[in-house]
C-alpha cells in the first residue's frame, strides 16, 4: 500500500509516453510500472497525462505586487519607477505578493522555483505553508561599498543558516549576488568562498543587456562570462539567469565549468534584452533551464508560456523549425531546472522526489492527442493542469488548491496594495 498511487495515466517515462501506475512512498516515487497498485489516496487518472512537475528557474516571486504599475517604457525609466516602488515594500507586502504567485504558480503546474528578492523570511514562510518547493536567495547588491558588502554577505549568510533545509527539505537556501555589474569582483570572490565553505550554490544575473556587455567590457576590458570566470568565480555552484549575450568561447567556458543557465524568454522580450543562444548552448552540453523572472517584467509565472515561447524564438532565431524540439524544451522546463540546484526531481522514475502534476487529457486546447508532447509545448495554457504533488504531499486536487485560501489571497493583497500605493502619492 503506497500513500498515493496515480492509477492508469498516460505518464512520461523517459522521453515516451507510456500507460502506467505511479506509487509514492514519503516524499519519493517509489513504483512506475504496470502492476496494479493501491494507494491510501488512489488518483484515477486514465483521462490524464502525468508528468514531473514544472521547475521555474529565476523568479522575483513578491514582484506579483508591481504586476502591471508600470509599462511600456525604455528599460531605465522602467527600472526607475519599479525601484522606487520596491523600496517602499514591507514584508506584509512580499508575504502576500509571494502567496499570490505561488498560487499562480500552482495552478499553471510548477512545482519548484527558485527566487531571488529581499525580506526572504516572508517568502520562505509563504513557501513553507504552501507546500511548494523553492530554492531561495537574499538577493545581494554591494556596489564597491565595502561595508555594505559585509552587511550583505551576513544577510546572505543568516538567511541560509537559517532556512537551508526546512519543511522537510523543501526550502534550499542558497547566495544571490545580484550581477556583475551590481556588485565587484572583491564581492563576488567572498562570496564564492563563502558559498565553498556553506557547500551552498549560487544565483546570479549575467548578460542580461547589451548594455550590461558593453559596461563590464568597458569597464573590465572583458566580456561578462569571460570576466566571470578569469577571476575563477565559475563552477558547478553556479547558475547564471538570462545569459542572452555570451560569445562562442563564452559557451564553452560555462560548459567547462559546469555553470546551468537560466533562460528567461518572456522576459528578455519584454524588457527587450535580446534572444539567448539557446540552441547552441544546448548542442555544446550546457545544462540550460527556464525562468519566468519577475511579475513586473513578464507579467506571469505561468511556464507553459515560457515552454512555447523558448522553442519559437530559437526557431525564428536560426531559421530552423527543428531548432528547439518539444521533447528538449519539455527537459528544459522540468529536469535541467532540478538538476541546475542539485535537486533529485524532475523525472517520473523510482528514487525520485514525488514533484509530480497531471493535465486534464481531454481539456479542449489539447484536441485531438495525437502526440501529448506536441500540446503540452505548443498547445499549453496551463489550465489544463489538474492535481499537484509536491514532496509527496497533493496540494492541488481537481483544481482546487489545497493549500491556500484563494479567498483571503485576492482580498490581502488588494488591500496591501492599496496601502502601497497610498503611500506614493505626493503629499500637501
Ligand atoms: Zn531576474
Amino acid at each position: 500500500m503506497y500513500d498515493i498511487s496515480i492509477k492508469g495515466g498516460l505518464c512520461l517515462v523517459g522521453d515516451e509516453f507510456t500507460r502506467a501506475n505511479i506509487g509514492i512512498q514519503g516524499n519519493r516515487i517509489a513504483y512506475v510500472g504496470r502492476e496494479d497498485i493501491r494507494g491510501e489516496v488512489e488518483i484515477m487518472a486514465d483521462k490524464k497525462l502525468v508528468v514531473p512537475g514544472l521547475f521555474n528557474a529565476h523568479t522575483h516571486l513578491a514582484m506579483t505586487v508591481l504586476r502591471g504599475y508600470v509599462e511600456d517604457m525604455p528599460l531605465m525609466e522602467w527600472l526607475r519607477r519599479v525601484w522606487e516602488i520596491e523600496a517602499r515594500l514591507t514584508p506584509k507586502d512580499i508575504y502576500w505578493g509571494s502567496i499570490l504567485g505561488i498560487l499562480e504558480m500552482i495552478k499553471t503546474g510548477t512545482t519548484a522555483f527558485s527566487d531571488m528578492y529581499f525580506h526572504m523570511d516572508e517568502v520562505a514562510r509563504a513557501v513553507g505553508e504552501s507546500g511548494m518547493r523553492a530554492v531561495l536567495s537574499y538577493g545581494m547588491i554591494e556596489k564597491g561599498d565595502e561595508e555594505k558588502g559585509r552587511n550583505e554577505l551576513e544577510t546572505g549568510t543568516e538567511f541560509i543558516k537559517e532556512w537551508d533545509g526546512a519543511f522537510s527539505g523543501r526550502i534550499k537556501a542558497v547566495f544571490g549576488p545580484h550581477a556583475p555589474y551590481t556588485c565587484s569582483p572583491g564581492f563576488l570572490m567572498k562570496v564564492k568562498e563563502r558559498a565553498e565553505e556553506l557547500d551552498t550554490l549560487i544565483h546570479i544575473h549575467v548578460a542580461e543587456t547589451k548594455h550590461e556587455f558593453e559596461e563590464i567590457k568597458q569597464k573590465y576590458g572583458k566580456t561578462p562570462v569571460k570576466f566571470l570566470d578569469d577571476m575563477g568565480f565559475l563552477s558547478k555552484r553556479v547558475i547564471i539567469a538570462h545569459a542572452v549575450w555570451v560569445e562562442n568561447e563564452e559557451i564553452r567556458i560555462l560548459k567547462k565549468r559546469g555553470v546551468s543557465v537560466v533562460h528567461n524568454p518572456v522576459s528578455n522580450l519584454k524588457l527587450a534584452s535580446g534572444i539567448a543562444r539557446v540552441r547552441e548552448m544546448l548542442r555544446a552540453g550546457v545544462n540550460v533551464c527556464l525562468g519566468t523572472d519577475g511579475a513586473a517584467s513578464n507579467n506571469t509565472y505561468n511556464m507553459f508560456e515560457e515552454i512555447k515561447l523558448a522553442s519559437l524564438l530559437q526557431k525564428v532565431a536560426t531559421t530552423r523549425a527543428d531548432a528547439l524540439k518539444a521533447a528538449d524544451v519539455l527537459k528544459m522546463a522540468t529536469r535541467n531546472g532540478y538538476v541546475a540546484y542539485g535537486i533529485e526531481g524532475g523525472e517520473l522514475k523510482e528514487g525520485m522526489l514525488a514533484d509530480i502534476i497531471l493535465l486534464d487529457a481531454k481539456s479542449f486546447n489539447y484536441l485531438p492527442l495525437y502526440n501529448p508532447l506536441y500540446s503540452i509545448v505548443y498547445a499549453g495554457y496551463g489550465c489544463e493542469v489538474t492535481h499537484v504533488i509536491v514532496d509527496g504531499e497533493l496540494i492541488m486536487d481537481d483544481r482546487n488548491v489545497l493549500t491556500i485560501d484563494e479567498e483571503k489571497v485576492v482580498d490581502r493583497v488588494e488591500s496591501t496594495v492599496s496601502d502601497l500605493i497610498e503611500g506614493l502619492r505626493p503629499r500637501g
